[in-house]
């Protein structure tokens, strides 16, 4: 055995022995305790009904699939899930794409990683789509697009409210230029919607929300009012901007709290109020809410009686 041979042996043992150290990914899966602030936890104290995949100590936010996600805001059994196009796969023949697309399609049970619904809530009509971080990480590709352009159409053809639970990477490489173009269709869809609905448009970040899709779509200015959980918000991740800048970032980078600091949000609330706050928003935005807007609603049918009386 020579030194070179004898070396390379040294650094497997090495690697062997940290990865050893180390869970895997399926380990991790497979263990009833997680990693959170207090050192191990868990995971039934966090995933649970009544913290809704929240840590009771330090309140991190662990992702809320969509179907979680739509169980929580209107109630299991209390919407309908909305098909959406599907448009052929892979259209640019990318290396190993085909199969990220079947094991996102397996896992999550979903043609692409949006998920479009339809509920009713105290009376008011809302379609609300949610992005699911596990397929391909939530990118957007043509069907996700899609679904999104589908989710405002539906809504314009029910005036219905449209509630986006945005999080992700951005849009999906594999499609490159195919993929891009949808941050200019689901902008032009969301404009629609709003020049024709007359309808509120929420948006709410959530998880981590990067790249295209805060570029799109997720934008600060495209929704009527956009709020957050507790959340990681940016174009780049940390790491590709700590890499670049060669510096380090500053307290609170990209946090949600910090994007309200600086006027991109409008609220930032623990997923155990989202749901009422985007209640109150929708009901204000539409007239139906406080005491204030009662009496104005008294007035106006008082009016529109005179004015029937009068004609
Ligand atoms: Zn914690």
């Amino acid at each position: 055995m020579n030194w070179i041979t004898r070396i390379k042996k040294i650094g497997e043992n090495i690697k062997r022995n940290i990865q050893k150290k180390f869970p895997t990914k399926k380990e991790q899966a497979e263990s009833n305790w997680i990693s959170c602030c207090s050192g191990p936890v868990l995971k039934s104290e966090i995933f649970n009904d009544e913290q809704l995949n929240t840590c009771p100590k330090c309140l991190k936010h662990y992702p809320f699939n969509p179907i979680e996600r739509f169980n929580h805001f209107f109630g299991k059994n209390n919407y309908q899930i909305i098909n959406t196009p599907s448009p052929p796969d892979d259209m640019l023949d990318f290396p190993g794409y085909k199969e990220k697309l079947a094991r996102g399609r397996k896992l999550t049970g979903h043609h692409c990683a949006v998920v479009v619904a339809k509920g009713t809530i105290e009376g008011i009509d809302i379609v609300s789509f949610a992005i699911d971080s596990r397929f391909n990480g939530g990118s957007i590709n043509s069907a996700a697009g899609e679904a999104i352009v589908s989710a405002y159409q539906k809504a314009i053809d029910d005036s219905a409210a449209v509630v986006a639970w945005c999080e992700g990477g951005g849009q999906a490489m594999q499609e490159s230029a195919i993929s891009l173009h949808f941050m200019v269709k689901t902008v032009l869809a969301a404009n629609t919607f709003k020049k024709n609905s007359g309808m509120p448009l929420i948006n709410v970040y959530t998880n981590k929300c990067y790249g295209g899709i805060t570029a799109s779509f997720a934008g600060p200015s495209i929704a009527d009012i956009t709020l957050a959980e507790p959340s990681l918000v940016g174009f780049a991740g940390q790491a590709i901007v700590k890499n670049q800048t060669r510096e380090n970032l500053p307290e609170g980078f990209q946090s949600s709290s910090t994007l309200l600091e600086k006027g991109m949000c409008d609220g930032v609330y623990h997923r155990k109020e989202i749901n009422d706050k985007i209640k109150s928003v929708i009901k204000l935005l539409l007239n139906k809410n406080t005491e204030v807007n009662s009496l104005k609603y008294d007035q106006t049918s008082e009016v529109n009686n005179q004015t029937r009386e009068a004609s």
